[in-house]
């Protein structure tokens, strides 16, 4: 790999970058319009706008422009980070096509994972234990009232082809049945192209605990231990953690097994997430994330392995135990300590916290030992637009422990000055102060159930 090219923006494209740039691999960025001053495409040795005359985000999703860049460029590599083209099976079709390495995993990787109800399946085949629901598309009313009768409410109606906490509607009683199935199923079929629609049981206060995979080319797959990413507003992340510290050690045990498991029997490669909730005694698989996830941070803290790197490595044919990759067996991989991750989002409280926009009129940023940062387009002067998605800087702290994770956390948010654009450092200290929080064992329902947090 001489020259990767990134496709991608904001904070992932410079983590990319900055990952090659160590490797000695070239790095070429594809920016939009709107794009046209961010810092991504200035990092890059070589920077090309992509999409003219498209949308802001729709020219991220130019195929065939990324493509003939990548041809121009001399671009013998693609990654897709997150988001945008990073679970699209015809982009990687495309992009190998053009005899291009895709750094990711294989096309058959993504059509499983991409449809629910089939990762489901295939979970189910390998023994991993799913969300009591159905593991088929569900033909109609009549069968979603009877999964009602059976399995009681509330329930999660939900679309085959959803992400992002989009496509998931929860439904308290029979009566709501009907309009929620035919709403989701058209919405679906709108949003997403594909109706098929299923059902699971709406699990009440579950953790969501999901195990960080690694597999190299020659069949090798291990696990990086687990992050909690149970904090969540309308079943969106905002902190992640790793470890898992509150769930018992024997119950991580099983979950990395499991997931180990899932992955071993489609032959994975790459870097790949394994999510599951976590409730009692029980876990249950909802789904496989196959690509780098925003909270790669934490895991990177605590393991020591430099996730993005490992990515490319891979993606040249390197073995995970071997040199250049170097990473320690199984058996001997330890993870030392706590790390928490905050997205910091612009936020208007003012505005139903929807997404703020404007010139950063003054940035400082906190630091000092156990503090990172991952920035993309953000320093006093630079113009936050309405265009993509609301994540201004991810900020990571790493303890000795959990609870000297939070307090060098809330130490890191009080150093924080971003003035200009409004933001949810605020909330995050609101979080970050909450004994629920503080116990480490905070369920997915708990910000949405503390409304005080927005205060
Ligand atoms: P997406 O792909 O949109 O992120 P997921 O299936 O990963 O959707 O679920 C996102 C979040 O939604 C989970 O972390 C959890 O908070 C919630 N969730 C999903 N399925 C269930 C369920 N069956 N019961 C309760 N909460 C769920």
């Amino acid at each position: 790999m001489k020259k990767l090219l990134i496709a991608n923006r904001g904070e992932i494209a410079v983590r990319l970058i900055r990952a090659a740039k160590e490797l000695g691999i070239k790095t070429v960025a594809i920016f939009a319009k709107e794009d046209e001053f961010a810092v991504h495409r200035f990092k890059a040795d070589e920077a090309y706008q992509v999409g003219a005359g498209k949308a802001p985000i729709a020219a991220y999703l130019d195929i065939d422009d990324i493509i003939r860049i990548a041809k121009q460029a001399g671009a013998d590599a693609i990654h897709p980070g997150y988001g945008f083209l990073s679970e699209n099976a015809d982009f990687v079709a495309a992009v190998e096509a053009a005899g291009i390495k895709f750094v990711g995993p294989k096309v058959e990787h993504l059509k499983m994972f991409g449809d629910k109800i089939v990762a489901k399946q295939t979970a189910i085949k390998a023994d991993v234990p799913t969300v009591p629901g159905t593991d088929h598309p569900v033909a109609d009313v009549a069968e979603a009232l009877a999964f009602g009768e059976t399995h009681g409410y509330p329930l999660f109606v939900k679309s085959a082809a959803g992400g992002g906490g989009r496509g998931m509607r929860v439904v308290e009683h029979a009566e709501e049945l009907k309009e929620a199935f035919e709403r989701a199923a058209s919405e679906a079929q709108q949003s997403f192209g594909k109706p098929d629609i299923y059902l699971e049981k709406y699990l009440k206060d579950p953790q969501h605990v999901e195990i960080q995979i690694l597999a190299d080319e020659h069949g090798e797959v291990m696990h990086l231990f687990e992050r909690d990413s149970s904090v969540q507003r309308r079943h969106q992340k905002i902190i992640e953690f790793a470890p898992a510290v509150s769930v018992s050690v024997n119950m991580r045990q099983r979950i990395q097994d499991a997931a180990l498991r899932l992955m071993r029997s489609v032959d994975y490669q790459n870097a790949g997430t394994v999510e599951f909730l976590v409730e009692g005694d029980n876990f249950y698989f909802i789904e496989v994330n196959p690509r780098v996830q925003v909270e790669h941070t934490v895991t990177e803290e605590v393991t020591g392995v430099d996730i993005v790197k490992s990515q490319l490595l891979i993606a040249q044919g390197y073995r995970l135990h071997e040199a250049p990759l170097n990473i320690p067996m199984q058996d001997q991989l330890t993870a030392n300590g706590v790390a928490i991750q905050s997205r910091i989002t612009t936020e208007d409280p003012a505005n139903d916290f929807m997404p703020d926009t404007g010139k950063i009129e003054w940035y400082r940023s906190p630091g000092g030992t156990g503090v990172r940062l991952d920035a993309g387009n953000v320093f006093a002067g630079a113009t936050v637009t309405p265009y993509f998605d609301s994540l201004l800087v991810k900020l990571v702290t790493r303890g000795s422990d959990f609870t000297a994770a939070v307090d060098k956390m809330q130490r890191a948010l009080d150093e924080f000055v971003i003035r200009g654009v409004k933001t949810n450092i605020p909330f995050l200290k609101n979080v970050f102060a909450h004994p629920t929080f503080r116990s480490a064992s905070a369920p997915t329902t708990f910000v949405d159930k503390h409304t005080e947090l927005f205060e």
